[in-house]
């Protein structure tokens, strides 16, 4: 047998990236100032429609700036969902703070804005919500929330370039976004983030904090304790690179996701990503749910089976709340039924691409031949 393996994700880096990476290294501008790095932060944020995108490290510390910008630390607390990747929660905790888990929504898989309001307390200061797996989550109801409670919104867009919320782009619509270009990411530049936003003294103090503190005036100056998070003119390269296909890399992962929709959509027990009226998704990694006793075998014999047929695939994030770190962390007493039951059930397929419509249907054909057996 010599079927060929199909990774659960892969960079697209048949554009202008090593073009521009040599380019770069050419120029000797390989740290974080040049002209990469100028041309990322127009190019990031018009396509973003916000003033400001900052280009940091990666997508965690995104986070962790965006925070310290707001002035959230100890004593504070933020909510967040608990079924996303640890960073989000990560983040809280590097400021000093606590978060606060809230359940999803079972028509969004994003934090649910009706239960929102009971995990509010007087040290409450922010709201992370996640677009979970490129799909946007409820912002007006969520934002509305966050007004009546004088609360910030931070949007962790890391998994939902471009994709929209009532037709506006997610990243333009709390008082910060972040995102990440990790090599799974939308777009990529192996490690790499952005501060998106429109706030000019917020994106100021983004800058300072970023760049060890230094003041921005006053060379070799340092007014504050900052951080060493830039992003390099490298990096940058190829994130220019990137960004002439994001538009076009979008859309070849909106019809992978189409196929795979048809194929897997009437298989009993697999059930699908559900997409609100409102919502444009960005499809990050293509998402269904396993009902074992439907389906006849459990999420974990289902992977075990496709890993032997050479297709990768992963499990949904684990609820941040029963992880170590975070497992004294305060919960409502009604729980979160709807994250444990996600994160029990999900599966992400291999999206990328270059995936081909006869890979997309050798994954979906295994699926639908083990449910028989
Ligand atoms: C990828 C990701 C991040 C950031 O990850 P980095 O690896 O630090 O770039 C943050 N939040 C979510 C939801 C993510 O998926």
């Amino acid at each position: 047998m010599n079927t060929e393996f199909i990774p659960v994700s892969m960079p697209d880096l048949t554009g202008n990236e090593e073009k521009y990476v040599v380019d770069a290294i050419r120029s000797t501008w390989i740290s974080s100032t040049g002209p990469y790095v100028e041309r990322f932060e127009q190019e990031f944020s018009h396509m973003c429609n916000a003033e400001y995108a900052i280009p940091v490290s990666n997508g965690t510390v995104a986070l962790h700036l965006a925070l310290l910008a707001l002035g959230i630390g100890s004593g504070d607390e933020v909510i967040v969902p608990s079924l996303t990747y640890i960073a989000t929660a990560n983040a809280v905790r590097y400021v000093g703070a606590e978060p606060v888990f809230v359940d999803v929504d079972k028509n969004t898989w994003c934090i649910d804005p009706l239960k929102l309001e009971n995990a509010i307390t007087p040290q409450t200061k922010a709201i992370i919500v996640v677009h979970l797996y490129g799909h946007p989550a409820d912002m007006d109801s969520i934002n509305h929330v966050a007004r009546i409670n004088g609360l910030a919104v931070v949007e962790d867009a890391a998994e939902a370039l471009l994709a929209k919320y009532k037709g506006r782009l997610v990243g333009s619509l709390g008082r910060i976004a972040t995102f990440s270009f990790y090599g799974n990411k939308v777009i990529s530049s192996g490690e790499g983030g952005a501060v998106v936003l429109n706030d000019p003294d917020l994106a100021y103090r983004v800058r300072i904090l970023r760049g060890q503190g230094m003041d921005p005036d006053r060379r070799y100056y340092f007014p504050v304790t900052g951080y060493n998070y830039r992003l390099t003119n490298l990096a940058c390269a190829m994130l220019c690179a990137q960004l002439e296909r994001a538009e076009d890399l979008v859309y070849r992962r909106r019809k992978i996701f189409a196929s795979y929709s048809e194929l897997l959509s009437n298989i009993s027990g697999v059930g699908l990503q559900p997409i609100a009226a409102w919502a444009e998704i960005s499809p990050w990694l293509y998402c269904i749910t396993i009902d074992a006793a439907k389906y006849g075998h459990t999420r974990e014999e289902l992977m075990s089976y496709l890993l032997e047929n050479r297709v990768e695939t992963r499990p949904f994030f684990i609820p941040l709340h029963t992880l170590p770190p975070f497992r004294d962390c305060i919960i409502l007493p009604e729980g979160l039924p709807i994250t444990l039951m996600l994160s029990s059930q999900g599966i992400n397929l291999p999206t990328y691409p270059s995936l081909s419509e006869n890979q997309i249907f050798r994954i979906t054909e295994l699926i639908r031949m083990f449910q028989k057996q």
